[in-house]
């Protein structure tokens, strides 16, 4: 089993090993016609149970064969232009070279004495993405997980930062359609159940900033303590990006910390069109940003930046076999001092691969064709009598729902929506999104496909209103 170890002696079995890897990859990128075969869990699920663990195949050519038939054949895939569902991005190449370096060199980065010049490079990448963000000489920031890890620590620093010993008391103001990992991380910090105060949204979905005002005055009057303000810039479910100026004259006025979770917006941190649609983004005390949402990078990637340095030392602890306090007093950068993890990948490297090749200008041009794919997809279905679509796109995100001429009761188009998602997924020809508006279902596309055409769009519409007419006409057919 030695064999299998990387080392010197191995450098021919770890070429030939991923390269065979790399091949079963490209021949699937060359070969699949659909983003998904429409396999169900019962069909899948027998094949996986049959595996004996214990009984090993003993080489890789074996192991990716098995692969085949649990795993790649029918996996989804979201580099296919009719994949249209959720907050995935086709990734970029140079980011996919970043993590098969990083994994098989394997630095953790949580110290110095296990990365060396990774800790550099991410410490570069979170100076840049601060930089673009506008947050001054002070900002700081690390890696994370993703968007919810992100959110969660740059809530502990808030309650840290937050001037009152009773948890019971402290108060976090978030639109109603802001991320759910807003109420997790309330939950987790050992908040009050109604901690999170939902903050109505105008017809845009953006966060009203006149009911935030009287929120944060009611929540003052009452003696309790406004922890923070959740600004979203891109809403999972719409785009739509709160009024961020607005916002932070009044979290100043409060004197309350300012988080924009920009999980999905950040991609137009690098925009060369559409940079403008974040401004204000520059005042927050903490900003949430998801390279592999909109910077078109592999799971994970994900970073928290703050404006001041010195709030990050609410999540530093001291241990002796690892980070001495004296570290720091001997500048070494052990950047588990600003982190919720321990061992942590490094995926910084795959947005430092993608900024050496492509540059920010590269990821830039991606974002901005996406969103320009949506506004030209909100045209067409604005002009389509069969949909109805909510929210003119801030970002890449339409929702909409199917009409049927012959006009039925509001439940039986919810049904006839729902079905079409149901069974567009499972005939695999397109991969779409649903969500609720105002207690009625709606489709989703959330684009992030630059390959992705309008006549992709067109086509993906027509397959819903075709599976939605025909819904309607076997429930017609029954009810006769
Ligand atoms: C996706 C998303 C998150 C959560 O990010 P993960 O990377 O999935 O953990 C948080 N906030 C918003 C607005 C998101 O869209």
């Amino acid at each position: 089993m030695r064999s299998h170890l990387l080392n010197d002696t191995n450098a021919e079995h770890y070429r030939r090993s991923v390269i065979e890897g790399v091949e079963r990859v490209a021949g699937k990128l060359a070969t699949i016609g659909r983003p998904f075969t429409g396999v169900r869990v019962d069909d899948l699920a027998p094949l996986i149970d049959a595996v004996d663990l214990d009984k090993p195949l003993g080489d890789s050519t074996a192991a990716l064969d098995e692969l085949e038939d649990l795993y790649l054949r029918d996996a989804v895939y979201f580099h296919h232009p009719r994949y249209l569902a959720h907050l995935n991005c086709p990734v970029v190449i140079p980011a996919v070279l970043g993590e098969a370096v990083l994994s098989a060199v394997n630095s953790s980065l949580d110290t110095w004495d296990q990365s060396a010049g990774g800790t550099l490079i991410e410490r570069k990448l979170i100076d840049w993405t601060a930089a673009r963000i506008g947050l001054g000489h002070a900002a700081d920031g690390v890696f994370t997980s993703g968007g919810t890890q992100s959110n969660l620590q740059a809530l502990l620093l808030a309650r840290e930062e937050a001037k009152t010993d009773s948890l019971a008391r402290l108060r976090i103001f978030a639109s109603e359609v802001s991320h759910f990992s807003v109420k997790k991380s309330a939950k987790l910090l050992g908040l009050a159940p109604d901690a999170v105060v939902p903050v109505p949204v105008d017809h845009d979905k953006r966060l009203q900033t006149v009911a935030l005002a009287r929120e944060l005055e009611r929540c003052k009057e009452s003696g309790l303590v406004p922890m923070a303000v959740v600004a979203t810039a891109g809403t999972t479910d719409f785009g739509s990006i709160d009024p961020l100026p607005e916002i932070a004259e009044l979290c100043e006025q409060f004197g309350t910390w300012m988080h924009v979770d920009a999980a999905y917006g950040c991609g137009l941190l690098a925009s060369l069109k559409y940079r403008d649609r974040i401004a204000g983004i520059e005042r927050a005390d903490s900003v949430t940003v998801d390279y592999h949402k909109s910077f078109f990078q592999p799971v994970s990637s994900s970073a928290v930046l703050v404006r001041d340095a010195a709030t990050l030392r609410h999540a530093t602890y001291h241990a002796d076999y690892l980070n001495p306090r004296r570290a720091v007093a001997e500048r070494i950068p052990n950047q588990v001092d600003k982190s919720l993890q321990t061992t942590r990948r490094f995926d910084a490297l795959k947005l430092w691969m993608t900024l050496r090749v492509m540059g920010a200008d590269g990821i830039g041009r991606l974002f901005d064709e996406v969103c320009d794919l949506a506004a030209e997809g909100f045209r067409m279905l604005a002009a389509d009598p069969r949909f109805d679509v909510v929210v003119e796109p801030s970002l890449s995100t339409l929702v909409f729902r199917y009409i049927p001429a012959a006009v039925t009761g509001p439940s039986e188009i919810d049904r006839a929506n729902l079905y079409a998602r149901k069974a567009l997924f499972a005939s695999g020809d397109a991969v779409v999104a649903g969500t609720k508006v105002a207690g009625r279902h709606y489709l989703k596309f959330t684009l992030l496909n630059p390959e992705t055409t309008t006549a992709d769009i067109a086509a993906v519409l027509e397959l819903i209103a075709g599976h939605a007419e025909q819904y309607l006409g076997e429930t017609l057919d029954r009810a006769c």
